[in-house]
């Protein structure tokens, strides 16, 4: 493939990808050029990654660094009596839908030469990130929130990444971020429009998996939209290559305690509303200035479907059900199964549609937290219990 090309939809310039860009010189986020579609033919059957796709991607070569990301299960299970399935991004190298992106992008930064790279990340992200520069010998410094799920601060470590842990809000560690731009390359999991490339093969995988055929319904965890933005490309990469004639609808899920998707859905906006942020245990998706607010929304708006925004009970209830149907995932990704049995109710989701759930990211991720919320106690304080009866 030749080298593609940036675009910035504000200013409306264009660049090769060739230049270690993150953003548009303006400040917007940038966009890379359509590729040339995906058909059936195009699959390289024998590969059981998201490299399966090659074809349809915009890099040059073979990729240098893969942990045999992607092609995660596709589950179908009983939800409320009614089939639905389950898409497990939690199988992923490092645990989350993460690593589609992070792959993508870190093989890119290979063919253009960035050397070290350094990112902010809530978690996931960051260490799908640190694995991935770990992996591909590339130097990797990221700044967390101090307060991130100790898991994935192990994670980062665990890689050998240089972990910096910031104080204050979220965007004190985005503003950390920014200011080591002059030192290393901004490697950045929300702004840089390799990792959509890369989760747009979520949609091959959905459509593959199905039969060749898209869902009615899509549920997507979304915090700053990269799943939505990457279906919205996939489905329309399969709509190019002759495969589809439409896509799926997307609903986009947020924790109701911090859903900035959400107000500005609800007030009809095309770009993002004021709203109240408060704690959620959805940390994965407690995004406040999300980086493509008016693509994600012209998104979920064209392909008809919408955003859901779920209580923490309804998480909570959600974790539970899941846990039950053998799916054990983060209270981020439960949140799409808590939008689920909304959308069924309000029968915007009926059963004879094929609706998929996206589960986002594993529940060994949040182990503690969800010990706290199932309020277990230690091992031994149990077994201190069994002793007196
Ligand atoms: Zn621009």
């Amino acid at each position: 493939m030749t080298i593609a090309t940036y675009h910035c939809p504000i200013c409306g310039s264009n660049f090769s990808a060739a230049q270690p860009l993150w953003r548009c010189s303006c400040g917007g986020p940038l966009d890379l050029a359509p590729g040339p579609g995906l058909n059936r033919h195009d699959i390289v059957a024998t590969e059981a990654s998201l490299w399966r796709y090659a074809a349809a991607l915009a890099v040059r070569d073979t990729p240098r660094v893969s942990l045999g990301e992607g092609w995660t299960p596709l589950l179908q299970r009983d939800w409320a009596g009614i089939p639905v399935w389950f898409k497990l991004e939690s199988q992923m190298p490092t645990g989350s839908f993460k690593d589609r992106g992070t792959a993508l992008m870190v093989n890119h930064l290979i063919e253009i030469g960035t050397g070290p790279i350094h990112e902010d990340s809530s978690g996931n992200a960051g260490a799908s990130l640190a694995t991935y520069a770990a992996a591909a010998g590339i130097p990797c410094r990221i700044y967390v929130p101090a307060s991130a799920p100790r898991a994935k601060l192990t994670q980062i470590a665990a890689a050998g990444a240089e972990l910096r842990p910031v104080a204050g809000p979220r965007e004190a560690v985005s503003n950390a971020a920014l200011a080591a731009a002059g030192e290393s390359f901004y490697a950045s999991h929300n702004w840089h429009p390799y990792f959509i490339e890369g989760t747009q093969t979520l949609a091959f995988e959905l459509w593959e998996q199905l039969g060749f055929r898209a869902p009615d319904n899509v549920l997507v965890p979304t915090g700053y939209g990269s799943n939505i933005l990457g279906l919205e490309r996939g489905f329309a990469a399969l709509m190019r290559g002759g495969e589809i004639s439409r896509g799926p609808r997307l609903y986009a899920v947020q924790a109701a305690n911090c859903a900035a998707f959400a107000a500005a859905w609800s007030a009809g906006m095309e770009a993002l509303a004021p709203f109240a942020a408060g704690p959620t245990l959805a940390d994965g998706i407690a995004t406040q200035r999300p980086v493509r607010p008016k693509s994600v929304l012209r998104a979920l708006r064209q392909s008809q479907g919408g955003v859901v925004a779920v209580s923490e009970d309804e998480i909570v209830a959600a974790l539970r059900a899941l846990g039950r149907l053998g799916l054990f995932v983060e209270p981020t990704a439960a949140t799409a199964g808590a939008a689920l049995s909304r959308l069924l109710q309000q029968r915007r989701v009926t059963p004879e549609q094929m609706t998929v759930v996206v589960l986002t990211g594993h529940g060994l991720k949040a182990a503690e937290r969800i010990a706290d919320l199932f309020a277990l106690g230690s091992a031994e304080a149990s077994r201190a219990e069994d002793g007196k009866a």
